[in-house]
């Protein structure tokens, strides 16, 4: 009997909502997890390869095709793909393995000139599969278009790629300890070297020290441009900082870091932007 591949894509599609929904209510979550889907679906013959869409995809506008032109085309997409199934079926980590829905790889442009990098998913990244897509997300995506960017210019990636573990039965996110951001950061260190970023920006400490591998504290570190691996690096407040300060003062100062990034990547910036969040003489 001839296997149907859209049927069986199909019925993969449908099963991982399913899953989803079962891993956010259940308790003993269930162990078939997107990781087990992208092994099953690796198995199949080439001609089955189509992205797994979640159930929230579906009802997206498609993400517009970023043009591939032959002069342009160095290599990297390829090169991307590959790194990306690596990442996406990654077991270094086995407590964060039985936890996980999925690894979530980065989302966004592979030509980006910017790259946002933040600690890890919270629960609604590990469910849907991107980062940054709660409340702190919005905001950072408000951020983005401040800057006169969408999402789909940019790159935004998380250094710890799958969601820390939580004590049975406990909501909410944890931070990610330094043990696992050093597991995981090759993963993006790859992803850097082939997006080749102008510019990165680490968004909260824990991002700047799990880049760096060392402590450091914000008040020192805020708005002065540090250095990974040759690319110039912005670290500024987390945009979960931003909810829970939402003084004038607080937003202009992660907005200076912002005019910092556009002067540094060469971007024209407006009187307009200029003003943002300052203080009514
Ligand atoms: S956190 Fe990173 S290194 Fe650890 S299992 Fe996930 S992808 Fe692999």
């Amino acid at each position: 009997m001839s296997a149907n591949p859209d049927a069986f894509q199909e019925a993969l599609e449908a099963t991982l909502p399913i899953l989803q929904s079962m891993t956010k209510n259940l308790r003993p979550k269930p162990k078939a997890t997107r990781t087990s889907l992208e092994n099953l679906k690796a198995s199949l013959p080439s001609s089955f390869e189509k992205p797994i869409e979640t159930a929230g995809d579906r009802h997206k506008t498609p993400q517009p095709v970023i043009p591939i032109t032959s002069d342009k085309d160095d290599g990297r997409l390829g090169k991307l793909e590959i790194l990306k199934k690596s990442i996406l079926t990654c077991t270094r980590c086995p407590h964060l393995v039985a936890s996980r829905t999925q690894v979530v790889y980065g989302v966004g442009n592979p030509y980006a000139e910017l790259l946002f990098v933040g600690e890890a998913p919270g629960e609604e990244e590990d469910l849907r599969g991107e980062p940054f897509i709660g409340k702190a997300g919005q905001l950072l995506t408000k951020i983005i278009g401040a800057m006169e960017y969408t999402r789909d210019d940019i790159f935004i990636a998380n250094i710890l790629k799958c969601r820390p573990d939580m004590p049975d039965r406990e909501s909410g996110n944890r931070k990610p300890k330094p043990a696992e951001m050093a597991t995981c950061l090759p993963w993006l260190t790859q992803q850097i070297e082939l997006i080749k970023p102008k510019v990165i920006v680490a968004l909260g400490l824990t991002a700047v020290e799990g880049l760096l591998g060392e402590p450091c504290t914000m008040r020192d570190i805020r708005g002065k441009w540090l250095d990974y691996h040759g690319v110039p690096l912005m670290p500024t407040y987390h945009p979960a900082y931003l909810l829970r300060n939402q003084t004038l003062a607080e937003k202009r100062k992660v907005w200076e870091d912002m005019l910092l990034v556009l002067e540094k990547l060469g971007r024209p910036i407006s009187a307009k932007q200029q003003g943002y969040f300052l203080e009514k003489a």
